[in-house]
């Protein structure tokens, strides 16, 4: 008995919730056609007036963050290119050691790659290089061609 009932009220309560879904999806509707063009317009004005201001602000921290977490992972894997010395900070980049040639890449929104590389600050696994040794390592089934021409 207990069993057909809860069966009985489920389907009950499914029922209920779909014909409520529907109304509720026509009042927003209904409501949303009589009052399209205040609703619009005030969109459009929120859009307007917030969009550069939140795009302008997310830029600058980002670039600030960046700079923050590169200055550190270079605090803690050095300031120079592992493999031919570079020094100029513009060049370096973070390199996975053992990335199998999968370009782990460091332009990643969330910082991924340079937050990890602070946590474990681990120089078995990270290394600073520069663009041109990196992009040589890449394409170079791993091994810069400074180390593999010899
Ligand atoms: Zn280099
Ligand atoms: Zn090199």
């Amino acid at each position: 008995m207990l069993v057909i009932n809860m069966a009985w009220t489920k389907e009950y309560g499914r029922q209920h919730y779909l014909e409520n879904k529907e109304k509720l999806r026509q009042q927003g509707k209904e409501y949303y056609s009589k009052n399209k063009e205040r609703i619009d317009a005030r969109n459009k004005k929120y859009y307007a007036s917030h969009r550069n201001e939140c795009c302008e602000r997310g830029k600058i921290y980002a670039v600030q963050k960046r700079k923050e977490l590169q200055n550190e992972v270079f605090r803690i894997y050095g300031h120079m290119c592992a493999c031919c010395g570079e020094s100029n900070q513009i060049f370096l980049t973070l390199d996975h050691i053992n990335g199998n040639g999968t370009r782990e890449r460091t332009e990643s929104p969330g910082f991924g790659m340079l937050k990890k590389a602070i946590r474990e600050a681990d120089k078995t696994k990270y290394q600073i290089l520069c663009y041109n040794c990196n992009c040589g390592r890449w394409r170079n089934k791993g091994i810069c061609p400074h180390k593999s021409s010899h």
